[in-house]
């Protein structure tokens, strides 16, 4: 089953993502249609369990599925890693039957596109110190607040939320958090113009306003006071997600440096022959298999049930930085081609840096890790 999910992803991303995937970045066009596309296959519910319509995988087949799209675009690779990882794995855990059957089945089998929103403009690293807020209205909750940098916000068609629940003079820090399912076509919810990123520029990158944005109570996910701890559930999912994205995208940027050292000369000879050249494609082929074995060990472990926090940031940390890595000295190999648009290494380059940046800075990862070994 491994080795045909696999196969199939990497024909897919062969086929119909790579070919495209500098034009949908020059003009930052969403490939709704090859997502879709990726839902009818299986790809929209990979963890998520037969009973739900999903494809029930091992998270060691969903992060090297995800390498695949990630080599070929990470834009898409990050659309669907935020969806499969974060609000699919919040509804598996703590869905309620009815919420399961309206939202998880469909997510699943791709009909449904969602996204998380966490962060806000002052609340990034200090996630729990966020303002957004639900008050209680009867059976209703009512959404005041803004959202900053939500992954699919103006393109999912549902995201999950996390807003206040308690009042501003109990503020209880990440305890008066809850999670909140929202559709996005309620009234009061508004995406922003997205934004104009470095990198990832074919994925929805946006703002939401919430604006008296009135829910029935049945949307809260869990348990009220719970959201923060939820949303760092589905981070330890999510940064797996990110680790094979890092591996995905440095991966490609050493096929193309591999290609090109045998191709291009100078003072006629190959530039793999030459020593200084080929100690750096050693060292990025050997970092790029650390990373894609601590991600795959750390995935074993979440299989395993075990709580896999520490492996996940180590994961992130480590994988991010490689992808990050690799691709500056891929620039490197391939000269002054590198740093043009025309050559697809600055592409990789660009896409690399937020790695470092989302779900989580790397020195919040070495924050958590430090915690860990402290504690
Ligand atoms: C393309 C993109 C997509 C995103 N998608 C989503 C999404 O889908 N949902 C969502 O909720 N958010 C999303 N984000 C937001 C992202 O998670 C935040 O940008 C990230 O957590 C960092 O927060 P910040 O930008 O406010 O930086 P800050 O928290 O302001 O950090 C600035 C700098 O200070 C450092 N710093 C902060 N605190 C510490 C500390 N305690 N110790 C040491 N250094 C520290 C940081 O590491 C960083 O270098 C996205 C961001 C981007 C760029």
């Amino acid at each position: 089953m491994r080795e045909q999910v696999v196969e199939l992803a990497r024909e897919f991303a062969r086929e119909k993502i790579e070919p495209y995937a500098a034009e949908w970045d020059r003009t930052h066009h969403f490939a709704r249609d090859v997502i879709a596309e990726l839902g009818k296959l299986g790809f929209m519910g990979m963890c998520t369990p037969e009973e739900y319509d999903g494809m029930g995988l091992d998270t060691v087949t969903y992060l090297m599925a995800l390498e695949e799209i990630s080599a070929a675009d990470a834009a898409i690779a990050v659309s669907i890693g935020i969806h499969n990882a974060i609000p699919t794995t919040m509804l598996v855990k703590h869905g309620t039957p009815e919420q399961r059957e309206r939202w998880l089945k469909p997510m699943a089998r791709g009909e449904l596109l969602a996204g998380f929103a966490l962060s806000e403009a002052e609340a990034g690293s200090d996630a729990a110190s966020l303002h957004a807020q639900a008050v209680r209205d009867g059976k209703d909750w009512v959404l005041n607040g803004a959202k900053a940098w939500a992954t699919n916000a103006g393109t999912a068609d549902l995201m999950m939320i996390m807003v206040r629940t308690d009042t501003p003079d109990a503020r209880r820090g990440a305890k008066g958090i809850s999670t909140f399912i929202v559709p996005t076509d309620t009234k009061g919810y508004t995406p922003a113009k997205p934004e104009d990123k470095m990198g990832l520029r074919a994925s929805n990158t946006a703002g939401i306003e919430l604006s008296d944005l009135r829910l029935p109570a049945a949307h809260m996910l869990g348990d009220e006071g719970m959201g923060f701890v939820y949303a760092m559930e589905g981070l330890d999912a999510g940064r797996l997600g990110i680790g094979a994205q890092g591996v995905g995208i440095a991966r490609k940027a050493l096929e193309l440096s591999l290609e090109y050292c045998a191709e291009r000369k100078q003072f006629e000879t190959p530039l793999h022959d030459f020593q200084a050249v080929q100690f750096k494609l050693a060292d990025m082929a050997t970092r790029i298999e650390a990373a894609r074995a601590l991600a795959h060990r750390a995935a074993a472990r979440k299989d395993a049930g075990e709580d896999i926090s520490l492996y996940a940031s180590m994961t992130k940390l480590f994988a991010s930085e490689t992808a990050m890595w690799v691709t500056t000295q891929a620039i490197q190999l391939f000269g002054g081609y590198g740093y043009m648009r025309d050559f697809p290494v600055e592409k990789l380059f660009r896409d690399a840096k937020v790695t470092e940046i989302y779900e989580g800075t790397s020195e919040i990862q070495r924050v958590v890790i430090a915690r860990h070994l402290t504690r």
